[in-house]
């Protein structure tokens, strides 16, 4: 396709060109003609003034005229060259400053300026800063149009990149192939591919370029969903499990259960028994706040798979989390006569082999397990369910492996505490089906959010010694492990600080991301079973870990965190019966970093947060760098672009069967895209 080949192919561009352009990430005509202008940046050349009409303390305006006088002079010991123009309606004064005085040196009388600049009334004439300008030719009238302003670099100028783009747009009108389908083109009046790529660096008229931009931002939205969409389709090749065996140990299950179904539990269970019971397989993703009781619907899945003569696997993205599990399972199944496993990476072979066994046998029903589930020796008898535990940390391609672990095409349950705003889950999730669960079970005692400056600091480390001498247990969690050069704290600052001056003989442990794996998992196994009183540590701690006994969660430098992730921090605490308190410790006296921590203490719902949180840092913030794993996007905006990322998806599922013969990717003109993509959806 021409737009692959590199941006050298066009006229002007050398070496030392395509270098600069290399620096922008622009390798090949696509990208060129994918680097947008600045969005709102564009030179409204579409009112040209006569000199009469200029506005004295208006925004830019433009004008043309003839170079009548110049003159240089000094004003407040600053030079300057002034240049009088004139029209048929009367005169102007353009003012030089700095850099621009010299490039206006060359200017003579007579010349033909098209200018824009802001204008102040002087005493006989407007007096004119100007912002940009350029000559015109001898009988050139400037082209009524608006004029794209691109970022850029040293060594290039708006003027070459506006014509190696003008040059790119010729390709691109006689030759480029459409990516939606004509009646979707109809239906949305939308602008065709051209049209549109040529309305966003060249517009003819505002409404164009707003349509443009829409056009562009909807086939972005597009070509994600498509990917999600064929990336499901052939993950559901085979043959499904409709689990329609008489009930059997579901209800035992919820007869056994020490409490009622909430209502977001109850409504989360129906959909996942209707995609069980479905010729389809299951892939659904259950998003629950913390503590909001994702186990005990995880549980009734597995107990369906179960009683319908299948196994069922859970697997968990640590030891800690697999452990705890498989607790709770197994203190659910065994009264039922289900045999549960747990398979973690250091069995010993003996251990190991007879649990493989008895795998492979189909004796055991539930296996729960870390990745080691995903070892090739692992196989099963009848598979046809697995959970996946916090998801956001196993990639697609182990989803994959563990599939293929199944005769036939398993139901795939995943659940994460990580409140992903609709938006986004739409678009991460595109090819998943999502089961919202609201509201946490009654008798929560909550977590009272109170927020100190760093001078109240030793009140918070008394307050903290006071819970500990109660008994209770507690979290303190720093953004940074070692000390820096600034003002934030470090989890060994904080660690040893508390050590010497507060704890006495109370034991604590540090845990940071860079321990050993074994090391992270054994500090917090001490913790867990209350060996250890206080944990000092990065954001390492498990999302998933249960710790009834901990009732405090300390927070060093909380500006610093987003709100989902101090929500998830608090969410550590405040799972017994006991009061538990979060303490936000601030040094930041920014207004809107206070008025962000604010509404933490305010609100206690984490997806109304996450939303917050996405509104207020933007995508690629709300997930860390690129932990998300999208490509860039140009133009979509994940938080604020909800409406045509649903349109998209409606419409990817209308025309998904018409484009089966098409890659669409293939399509994609910039390049750095189309590869991200190919890398995110190749399993
Ligand atoms: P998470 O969604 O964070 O994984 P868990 O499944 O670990 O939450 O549940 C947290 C606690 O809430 C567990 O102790 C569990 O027994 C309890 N729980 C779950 N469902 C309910 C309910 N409907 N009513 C009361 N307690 C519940
Ligand atoms: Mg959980």
């Amino acid at each position: 396709m021409w737009w692959q080949n590199a941006v050298n192919k066009l006229k002007g561009i050398g070496p030392k060109k395509a270098a600069l352009l290399k620096s922008l990430q622009i390798d090949t005509i696509g990208d060129l003609l994918s680097y947008y202008p600045r969005p709102d940046a564009y030179i409204d050349l579409t009112h040209i003034r006569t000199l009469d009409k200029l506005q004295a303390e208006a925004g830019p305006q433009l004008c043309q005229g003839t170079v009548f006088g110049l003159r240089k002079g000094r004003s407040r010991r600053i030079d300057y060259l002034a240049a009088t123009i004139k029209d048929a309606t009367g005169y102007a004064c353009l003012y030089f400053f700095g850099a621009a005085r010299f490039q206006a040196a060359k200017l003579q009388r007579g010349d033909r300026l098209l200018v824009l600049g802001r204008a102040k009334r002087g005493s006989n004439m407007m007096l004119i800063a100007p912002e940009q300008w350029q000559l015109l030719g001898e009988d050139e009238a400037a082209v009524p149009g608006i004029e794209p302003v691109y970022p850029l670099t040293a060594g290039l100028s708006q003027r070459e990149l506006r014509r190696w783009l003008k040059e790119a747009l010729a390709l691109a009108c006689e030759n480029l192939p459409e990516t939606l389908p004509k009646e979707l083109l109809q239906e949305l009046s939308l602008l065709a591919r051209a049209e549109a790529l040529r309305n966003i660096h060249f517009p003819q008229n505002f409404s164009l370029l707003a349509a443009a931009k829409k056009r562009l931002a909807f086939e972005e939205a597009f070509l994600l969903q498509w990917g999600l969409a064929k990336h499901r389709a052939k993950a559901s090749e085979g043959q499904p499990v409709a689990h329609r065996a008489a009930p059997r140990f579901v209800p035992c299950l919820l007869k056994s259960f020490p409490f009622q179904l909430t209502p977001g539990q109850r409504k989360a269970w129906e959909e996942i028994v209707a995609d069980m019971e479905a010729e389809r397989p299951m892939r659904r993703i259950l998003q629950g706040d913390v503590g909001s009781g994702k186990t005990a619907v995880s549980a009734l899945a597995l107990a369906k798979a179960v009683e319908n003569g299948y196994q069922g696997c859970l697997m968990a993205p640590t030891e800690i989390l697999a452990r705890q599990h498989y607790a709770t399972l197994q203190s659910y199944f065994e009264p039922l006569g289900v045999e549960t496993g747990l398979l973690l990476g250091g069995l010993r072979p003996k251990e190991r082999q007879e649990l493989l066994s008895r795998l492979k046998a189909g004796s055991l029903s539930i296996l729960v397990g870390t990745h080691a589930l995903l070892e090739d020796d692992v196989r099963f008898k009848r598979l046809s369910l697995v959970v996946c535990d916090e998801q956001h940390r196993f990639g697609v391609e182990q989803r994959a492996k563990l599939l293929a672990k199944a005769d036939h095409l398993p139901d795939v349950l995943i659940t994460t505490a990580t409140p992903i705003p609709r938006t986004l889950a739409l678009t991460l999730y595109g090819d998943l089906d999502i089961s919202l669960m609201r509201g946490l079970p009654p008798g929560r005692k909550g977590v009272t959010t109170l927020c100190y400056p760093v001078s109240k600091r030793p009140d918070v480390y008394a307050g903290l010694v006071r819970q500990l001498r109660q008994g209770r247990q507690a979290y303190v969690v720093c953004p940074l492990i070692e000390e820096g050069e600034n003002e934030v704290r470090s989890a060994q600052e904080v660690y040893r600080e508390l050590k010497e001056n507060y704890l006495g003989d109370l034991p604590s442990a540090l845990l940071h991301g860079r321990l050993p794996a074994a090391e992270k998992e054994a500090v917090m196994a001490a913790f867990v079973k209350g060996d250890v009183k206080v944990l000092v540590s990065t954001t390492v701690i498990e999302v998933g870990v249960n710790v009834p006994n901990a009732t405090l969660m300390i927070i060093e430098n909380a500006e610093h965190f987003g709100l989902a992730q101090l929500h998830q921090l608090r969410g550590r605490v405040g799972r017994g019966s006991e009061q538990s308190f979060c303490a936000l410790i601030t040094g930041s006296e920014d207004a809107a970093a206070l008025q962000r921590l604010g509404v933490l203490k305010s609100t206690a719902d984490g997806f109304a947060l996450a939303e917050q949180d996405l509104k207020m840092r933007g995508a690629g913030q709300f997930f860390g760098q690129k932990q998300h794993g999208l490509p860039d996007l140009r133009l979509l905006n994940l938080a604020s672009d909800g409406e045509l990322i649903a349109s998209a998806r409606e419409a990817v599922k209308k025309y998904e069967s018409s484009l089966k013969e098409t890659d669409l990717f293939a399509l994609a003109l910039d390049s750095h895209w189309a590869s991200s993509f190919a890398s995110i959806f190749k399993t």
